[in-house]
């Protein structure tokens, strides 16, 4: 019993298709989980990270416990997105290559319920799906679990974040009882526990690393830049590193639109996947990715969900999540199957605070590291060009007609001169519109307004109420994306009937005047001026309701 596979208890042809797959040994999680999951038909929590090997661990398991000559459904698997489910299936499929008569079926929201009620009629004897759909179909009696042997909850703190509490209540309420349950989750939450407690009895228990803790493969770093200067870090990250293949995170739709747009319009290789997409321009853009057509995917936390691209090298926060936990799946994307990858951060120093509670849950310590200066990653571009040079193959096909016209334009030239004009050429084109700035954040508080300290100035603006804003919040909402600046950049926002105040940090009044005046508003011009500050409003400034509104 050479092979590793076959020692676990696994069916030959089981372990011939994963051999045809490549898999040479078990991974931890199929170490661990198989052999349980063969002979004791018990319940299991698993926790491991994405790219652990975790479908196989239970995939492989699972068709072994199918018994075809029945007709009903013997396994489902719940998937937090239409992504991942199609992916299972998929897996289930080639493990099941030698296996006969294995059907699956897929079901999710967003396509054909008839369709896949069709699908369910031809008796599978797996389904995989999104809750969401599958509690669709059980409430209008398509599908029936009362038979099954085996309900599986992949990424079950992730179908929890988006919000599927209820149906996965719903569901397992109408599977039938004497099956067995197996959870596979990234993080332990008070809410995965609770469902392991309330569906499971005496559930095996299996930890690949620690609770919460991120995969061992991937470094943990954060740079600190003002908040206006994130997307120039996001630039130079990716410049300074040339054969990057990355996922970008940002927090919000029109964030993620707004920064792929940007990098494609300066010439790199990013595609946008958010919720605003259809399903077939999301299928397209990740199509892209696997091929590698696209080399930055810039997503939202809930469009990324069941990313299953291996080989990622970084992933790269451009802004922390607003959940802490969402950090461990978004760097669970990189350090896949056993290779390393680096998940960066680019922070603000007032989000000091938010990186120690991620350190606290992955258990793991972040590195400070500095951005390269615009020079460095000149530089490293010009290496890069030079190793090009250096490496080419001559094609004397190719160029024979040009070798006579060179040699005489060149011919007083000597081969130092001409390095040299090559070096200054591509220099001066690295260098091109490229400010030598050091963006790194140096120690002084970006938050200069709470300690009462700090140069501030205080703006008028010529629109108000008139132009649509209805409060304080609105206009600040429009401030902060004109600018790029952050929420806590702004202060004392005022919206009258025509015009409004706000107060800024003074190292930021040329970024406003450059950005307002000029612009426009719904078709009106806009024009900024100074005002003499004014540092608090009686009244208002004592509502502890304000306070606490601008906290926020
Ligand atoms: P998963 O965590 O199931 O999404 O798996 C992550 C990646 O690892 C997938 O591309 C699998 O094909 C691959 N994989 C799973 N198990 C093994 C194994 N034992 N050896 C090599 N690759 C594996």
């Amino acid at each position: 019993m050479d092979n590793p596979f076959l020692a676990l208890g696994l069916d030959e042809r089981l372990v011939a298709a994963v051999g045809d797959l490549g898999y040479e040994k078990p991974s931890e999680v199929q170490q661990k989980a198989i052999p349980h999951l063969l002979q004791d038909q018990s319940d299991l929590v698993s926790l491991a990270q994405t790219g652990t090997g975790k479908t196989a661990a239970f995939s492989l398991p699972l068709l072994q416990h199918i018994n075809t000559s029945k007709k009903h459904i013997q396994g489902v698997i719940l998937s937090p997105t239409r992504e991942l489910a199609l992916q299972i299936a998929e897996d289930i499929k080639s493990f099941s290559k030698y296996l006969p008569k294995i059907k699956v079926a897929t079901v999710y929201g967003g396509a054909s319920i008839e369709n896949q009620y069709r699908d369910i009629k031809r008796n599978p004897q797996i389904v995989v799906a999104t809750p969401g759909r599958l509690k669709d179909m059980l409430k209008r009696r398509m599908i029936k679990l009362e038979e099954i042997k085996v309900c599986i909850l992949d990424e079950a703190d992730e179908m929890l974040n988006m919000g599927f509490k209820d149906d996965l209540d719903f569901i397992l309420d109408r599977c039938g009882e004497e099956r067995n349950t197996w959870l596979f989750s990234a993080t332990m939450p008070p809410e995965v526990s609770r469902i392991a407690k309330e569906y499971m009895s005496n559930p095996f228990e299996i930890t690949c690393g620690r609770k919460n803790e991120g995969s061992n493969n991937v470094a943990h770093q954060y740079v600190v830049v003002q908040n206006f200067n994130r997307y120039q870090a996001l630039k130079r990250l990716i410049d300074f590193q040339q054969d990057m293949f990355g996922v970008i995170f940002c927090r919000t739709r029109h964030e993620t639109q707004d920064v792929a747009a940007k990098l494609i319009n300066d010439g790199y290789n990013a595609g946008p996947l958010h919720g605003d997409l259809s399903q077939a321009q999301r299928d397209t853009v990740m199509g892209h990715f696997r091929k590698r057509n696209i080399q930055f995917l810039v997503a939202t936390d809930v469009a990324a969900r069941g990313i299953d691209v291996n080989d990622i090298t970084h992933v790269i926060h451009y802004k922390l999540p607003e959940q802490i936990e969402s950090y461990t799946h978004r760097s669970g994307r990189t350090g896949r199957a056993g290779k390393s990858g680096i998940s960066i951060s680019i922070t603000t120093s007032s989000e000091r605070k938010k990186i120690k509670a991620i350190e606290r849950v992955i258990k793991k310590e972040f590195d400070k590291v500095l951005l390269p200066s615009s020079k460095d990653v000149a530089n490293n571009k010009l290496m890069q060009v030079v190793n090009k040079l250096k490496n080419q193959e001559i094609n004397e096909e190719l160029i024979s007609k040009y070798t006579s016209y060179l040699s005489e334009e060149f011919d007083a030239v000597s081969k130092e001169e001409l390095l040299q004009k090559f070096v200054t050429m591509e220099m001066e084109i690295f260098l091109k519109g490229v400010s030598d700035d050091d963006i790194n954040h140096k120690g002084q508080r970006n938050d200069e307004r709470g300690s009462g300290k700090g140069d501030r100035k205080r703006f008028y603006i010529s629109i108000g109420e008139k132009d649509g804003f209805k409060s304080w919040t609105e206009l600040k909402d429009v401030l902060r994306e004109t600018t790029g600046l952050g929420k806590d950049d702004f202060t004392h926002v005022d919206v009258m009937k025509t015009f409004s105040f706000f107060t800024v940090a003074s190292r930021n009044e040329k970024l406003v005047f450059d950005k307002f005046n000029g612009s426009t508003w719904k078709g009106r011009n806009v024009s900024v001026e100074l005002t003499k500050e004014k540092k608090s409003r009686p009244g208002r400034r004592k509502s502890p309701e304000r306070r606490r509104r601008r906290r926020n």
